[in-house]
């Protein structure tokens, strides 16, 4: 069985953005880009359930600029198999990537697709469901546990106050929380090897896509800086501050 595993190429989680002079957009010069920590999750994921026997086979796929290679060969040291790079510059949207997939997907047959819950740079948690929509199939979104059985595949969820466990029926898309596995480090030999492993190139028109025409970024801006904190040097100061100036109680 395949699986198949989207990671997305975004400023490493460390890093504290600069918003361009211009307000366009996030400053990529000199950044620490790596792939987004939810699609690391679900490599990882991929790759326990190749080591479970439940998979024979890994395809890692990004959408992005050709610097999106250095995230596939990521996933490719952390044990995925071949890679496909969906290359463009332009700005793409979360129904573009889907659509991608979506080609990539009916290509390459994958029983288990797995994605990221959110991107950490747009934060719009929308690609895994779009896509089990083009494709008709179950999502099991926000998933902490997964367990692939026979034809089946059982996910157990983050839901607000617990824990929910869905069937779903293969091929189905899996998106991963926090707390579904640890990622491990990529070893030197493997990295070494990721290095021979096949990567194929892409465009998003290979999948009737055209890209850059939906989605334009036109302001970003930073969040406002904090206003310092006022000490009060009494409960009768802070009743009164908390009455009459915030007006909150
Ligand atoms: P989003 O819906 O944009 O928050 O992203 C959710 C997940 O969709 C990510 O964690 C990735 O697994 C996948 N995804 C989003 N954008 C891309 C991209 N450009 N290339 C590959 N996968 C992507």
């Amino acid at each position: 069985m395949k699986a198949l595993v989207a990671v997305k190429r975004v400023v490493d989680a460390n890093v504290k953005v600069r918003v361009k002079a211009d307000k366009t957009g996030v400053d990529l010069t000199n950044v620490k880009m790596s792939i987004n920590p939810f699609c690391e999750i679900a490599v990882e994921e991929a790759v326990r359930l190749k080591e479970k026997g439940a998979v024979t086979e890994i395809i890692v796929v990004s959408v992005g600029p050709q610097a999106a290679q250095e995230q596939i060969r990521s996933a490719l040291a952390l044990g995925a198999d071949r890679g496909i790079l969906v290359q463009t510059d332009d700005e793409v949207g979360a129904l573009e990537v889907a659509k991608i997939l979506k080609g990539i997907v009916d290509q390459e047959k994958p029983e288990v697709i797995l994605l990221g819950k959110q991107a950490i740079d747009d934060d719009s948690n929308q690609v895994g469901q779009m896509l089990a929509a083009l494709m008709g199939a179950g999502q099991g979104t926000f998933a902490s546990e997964v367990k692939v059985d026979g034809g089946k595949v059982q996910v157990t969820r983050e839901v607000d106050g617990g824990l929910q466990t869905v069937e779903l029926a293969l091929p189905a898309i899996i998106t991963t929380d926090l707390r579904l596995n640890e990622p491990r480090y990529a070893a030197l030999p493997n990295i070494m090897k990721a290095r021979k492993k096949p990567l194929d190139t892409k465009s998003p028109s290979d999948y009737g896509v055209a890209t850059g025409t939906k989605l334009k970024t036109i302001l970003v801006e930073s969040p406002a800086d904090r206003k310092a904190g006022v000490q009060v040097k009494s409960v009768d100061e802070l009743v009164e501050k908390l009455k009459n100036e915030a007006k909150v109680i």
